[in-house]
């Protein structure tokens, strides 16, 4: 019997994933990619304002994203992120000028609440435990029905944590989907949340030696393939692909992991429920020799600015549900990012070269009505599978979520190919 061949439509990281799980299976891969690269929203390229190359956001992984570190293992990337041998976040609250390290012990005990000089300032070992809430919230709170956001560890630790985790503001994000996250990170032991960075940019890591494995497997990669329509049989098949210059069937033993964002996947697939409301991400990127003692990632308080990433040329700063910012001018918000970089890296320059990058639809709002909205990767359509960070994985829009995606929407169509 000749292999299955299975069709991956989108190229980004749920589709990579995908892709890779496929042939090692030992299915026919094509993978159809509209874009001209790969990588989707966590990709790098040639920026032409700062003359360097950059992501089109910063990306920041935990070492308990177990899909995500298999993945790079997979693809032969996993000396590709780099981070501190132990965990630690040093966090500066410009509003009240003052700095501290959160550094949580290695080991599934947490002994590091009871650590003045690792835990947060003035907070105290019981404040920490209050975090259980999050775990027995129903599937309708939200974060700050479970946890209270008057308490000092809520301002200082939670909410920049759980703001940049599911990218909307804890106030109406889903409690269900930070506390996911927090148990497979800071509660799986201090060992599972060391922060990794793609230090050569997130193409060098994710994208181009996934595209080399599958090079590697036989799987063909087109790209500037924008799928048009899926013709849709009476048998719960999907038939054809149409790609405007070309349809493609689908005959026996033939499948489809759609693996594109969900206002795509609506418009390509009848009837099923997607997230349709989604967040902004704004990063701002500043071309400078970061000073050496200065940490790969900040977090930081009482600012626009709410993360610091430091690269070899440039620090580069994320800011998440960031829709308020979307019509403040580029040039008034790279001065005003900058002013705090410069006082939270002690950098006595004016402003640099400089870019603001806006991504509008960054991840769909982790809301609990969004949520609730996300498919599994099954349809009715036996041969069609659905992959993506928005697809019901359990976790919020993250890079660990979209590659369980991909894994699990190749199982699901092989499975479904064969029948
Ligand atoms: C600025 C920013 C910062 C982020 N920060 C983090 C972070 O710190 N940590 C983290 O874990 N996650 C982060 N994320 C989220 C992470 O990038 C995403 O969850 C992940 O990349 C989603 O991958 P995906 O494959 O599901 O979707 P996508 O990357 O959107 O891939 C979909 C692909 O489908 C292609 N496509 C669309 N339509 C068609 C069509 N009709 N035919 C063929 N192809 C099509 C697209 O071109 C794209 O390549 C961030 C995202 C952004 C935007």
């Amino acid at each position: 019997m000749s292999p299955p061949r299975i069709h991956v439509v989108g190229a980004g990281l749920a589709g990579l994933a995908a892709a890779l799980r496929l042939g090692d299976a030992g299915a026919q891969v094509i993978v159809h990619e509209a874009a001209g690269q790969a990588g989707g929203r966590c990709r790098s390229y040639v920026d032409s304002a700062l003359g360097i190359k950059i992501d089109n956001g910063n990306h920041l992984v935990l070492s308990g994203n177990f899909s995500t570190l298999a993945y790079l293992a997979r693809i032969g990337a996993a000396d590709r992120l780099i981070g501190p041998a132990e965990p630690e976040f040093p966090f500066v609250d410009l509003a009240e000028n003052q700095r501290w390290l959160l550094k949580p012990n290695p080991g599934r005990v947490p002994w590091w609440i009871f650590a003045r000089t690792r835990r947060v300032p003035e907070t105290r070992a019981a404040d920490y435990l209050k975090i259980a809430r999050l775990m027995w919230a129903g599937a309708d709170a939200t974060v700050e029905a479970a946890l209270d956001p008057k308490n000092l560890l809520y301002r200082r630790l939670w909410r920049p944590l759980l703001l940049a985790a599911l990218n909307t503001d804890p106030a109406e994000g889903s409690a269900r989907l930070a506390g996911k996250i927090v148990r497979e990170t800071l509660l799986a032991g201090g060992r599972n949340c060391r922060p990794l960075i793609a230090a050569g940019g997130l193409s060098e890591a994710f994208v181009e030696p996934a595209l080399a494995q599958l090079e590697a497997r036989g799987a063909k990669v087109r790209f500037g393939a924008r799928l048009r329509a899926i013709a849709f049989g009476e048998k719960n098949r999907a038939e054809a692909l149409d790609f405007g210059d070309e349809t493609l069937e689908l005959g026996p033993g033939e499948g489809l992991v759609l693996a594109v964002p969900a206002w795509v996947a609506s418009a390509l697939v009848p009837g099923i429920p997607v997230p349709s409301e989604f967040r902004a991400i704004v990063n701002a990127h500043f071309r400078v020799s970061p000073p050496p003692d200065f940490s790969p990632i900040t977090g930081v308080l009482g600012a626009n600015t709410e993360w610091i990433f430091r690269f070899p040329d440039r620090l580069a700063v994320t800011i998440s549900a960031a829709d308020r910012l979307l019509e403040v001018p580029r040039e008034e918000l790279a001065e005003k990012i900058w002013r705090e970089v410069a006082e939270i890296a002690r950098l006595a320059a004016p402003l640099p070269p400089w870019q603001i990058i806006k991504e509008r639809r960054a991840t769909f709002a982790a809301t609990p009505e969004q949520n609730a909205r996300r498919p599994g990767a099954a349809t009715r359509w036996h041969n069609l599978a659905l992959a993506g960070d928005w697809t019901a994985t359990g976790l919020p829009a993250t890079i660990e979520g979209a590659i369980r995606s991909g894994n699990r929407a190749a199982e699901v169509v092989l499975r479904g190919a064969a029948s």
